[in-house]
């Protein structure tokens, strides 16, 4: 039996545990943290996410997705939050079109207790990678108490996050290319409690977005009725809010409607007190080495969240190697060297959609023209279906790959712009017919128009 070390046993590791491990290899798992499951309180990161069809279908594969789904709450559209206190949605996609809000913790420990079902998967926790030799597939790990111990395997899986120790040792190697970017905006967590008679305080099957251009606020909904609300903002404007006083004029503010429901007292305590949080991008490539190592989830793409595709894309990286495993009949070099020609494109495209979308969100959703072209995507996808994907939709609710989600994008764009420019030219020739015809302009004027429409022609129609 062939045996691979997991290195990273968080959302994409423990995932990635179960499918290794489906297919018969050896599988141990080794993680920094202790376990999770014994935990009283997990720090870190986001504590609910937006989950969406790539990452089903992942959880789906391991017999998964329908708890998770049971405990998730569906997010239908957006609920935007304008100054005055108005609320409006944009749905995401079809009237049955949804992405689920799940708890983090609950889905990681899901995931290992799925794992650790099977006879052939072993889990080490406080386990921190220290140094790796792949060629001889030896892993050496610092252990919590100081002492440091050495595992051996046929391969090694990098599931280690945005800071991964796998994908270090990697970057030794030559013709490795890694580029890093962290945004100048930060975010901070607050949590909104639930209204009295412990109900949500808002509506729930939403995913609340207060846009105000430069930053923006949004809230998922948890199943206990909280909403866990994140604050993104450049770190220049969260250094402002130093004080109490700071916090609520600026809430006052921007936020004036999420004020009450969050608390004057929680809010700028915790605001004033707390600090932002960084937001990293990662590409690189290749995600692997010979026949040796391979990287997955936030190692080999970390992303900025305003797509809410990070674990969804790394779940997806889970799919996307058992199925090229299959497809080479459990061949590691050949399934390697596939997974990061395939795989590489589509993260990288990823990264770059997810920053576009902090502009769709925080700005975007505020403009009348981009609301608009909404309406017509949604309109064109009604009508065709299978040619008209609007981006969103073929992110979010279909396994289309990311970088043919951008060209579909692009090719919309130019039909939409080419249409428009014709219709300059269009609609000058109708007024000019019109008017020669009811003989409204005399010959002068009609020659002008004339002109006028081969001037607006474009050279290409
Ligand atoms: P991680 O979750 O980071 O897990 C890595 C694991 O490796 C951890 O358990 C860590 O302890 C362990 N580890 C690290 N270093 C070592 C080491 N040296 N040795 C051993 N173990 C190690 N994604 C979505 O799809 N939807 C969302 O709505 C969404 N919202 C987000 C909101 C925010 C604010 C942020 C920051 C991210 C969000 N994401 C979202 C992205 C998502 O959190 C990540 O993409 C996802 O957690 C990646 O999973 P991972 O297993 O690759 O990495």
């Amino acid at each position: 039996m062939k045996s691979v070390i997991i290195v990273g046993g968080g959302l994409v590791g423990a995932l990635q545990a179960c499918f290794m491990a489906k297919r018969g290899f050896r599988v141990d798992v080794y993680e920094m943290r202790q376990d999770i499951r014994d935990m009283e309180v997990v720090r870190g990161r986001s504590i609910n996410l937006a989950l969406s069809t790539r990452g089903r279908e992942a959880l789906r594969r391991v017999g998964l997705e329908d708890i998770v789904i049971s405990t998730g709450i569906p997010m239908y559209a957006r609920m935007i939050h304008d100054l005055d206190g108005t609320r409006r949605p944009i749905p995401y996609g079809k009237a049955d079109q949804f992405i689920m809000s799940v708890d983090r913790r609950h889905l990681n420990e899901l995931l290992l207790t799925q794992a650790e079902k099977l006879p052939n998967v072993e889990m080490h926790f406080e386990h921190k990678i220290v140094a790796c030799d792949f060629n001889a597939g030896r892993i050496t790990f610092s252990k919590s108490d100081g002492s440091h111990v050495t595992a051996h395997a046929d391969l090694v899986v990098g599931c280690d996050g945005a800071f991964s120790g796998v994908r270090q040792q990697m970057m030794k190697k030559t013709l490795f290319d890694y580029e890093q970017v962290f945004i100048p905006h930060g975010y901070m967590e607050l949590c909104m409690e639930p209204a009295p008679g412990d109900k949500f305080a808002m509506e729930v099957n939403y995913l609340h977005i207060w846009a105000r251009d430069e930053f923006m606020m949004i809230a998922l909904p948890n199943q206990d009725k909280t909403y866990t609300c994140t604050l993104f903002m450049p770190f220049d404007i969260f250094k402002t809010l130093d004080t109490p006083e700071a916090v609520l004029a600026f809430f006052r503010d921007k936020f004036p409607d999420s004020l009450p429901l969050l608390g004057e007292k929680y809010v700028t305590e915790t605001v004033s007190t707390s600090k932002a949080l960084p937001l990293i991008s990662v590409k690189c490539s290749p995600y692997h080495v010979k026949d040796r190592a391979v990287i997955m989830g936030d190692a080999a793409h970390a992303m900025v969240p305003f797509y809410g595709q990070g674990m969804n894309c790394g779940f997806e990286d889970c799919v996307v190697f058992d199925d090229i495993l299959s497809k080479h009949n459990n061949d590691i070099a050949a399934t390697l060297k596939e997974f990061t020609e395939v795989r590489s494109v589509d993260a990288k495209a990823m990264c770059d959609l997810a920053f576009y979308n902090y502009i769709e969100m925080r700005q975007s959703v505020n403009s009348r023209l981009f609301l608009l072209r909404k309406k017509l995507d949604n309109f064109l996808y009604w009508l065709f279906p299978n040619m008209w994907m609007p981006l969103y939709t073929s992110v979010s609710f279909s396994r289309t790959r990311y970088h043919q989600c951008i060209a579909n994008k692009e090719w919309q764009d130019r039909l939409i712009r080419r249409a428009l420019y014709m219709s300059v030219p269009a609609m000058a020739a109708l007024g000019y017919c019109v008017a020669t015809r009811t003989r409204l302009l005399d010959a002068p004027v009609s020659e002008t128009i004339q002109q006028l429409v081969e001037r607006l022609r474009p050279t290409w129609i």
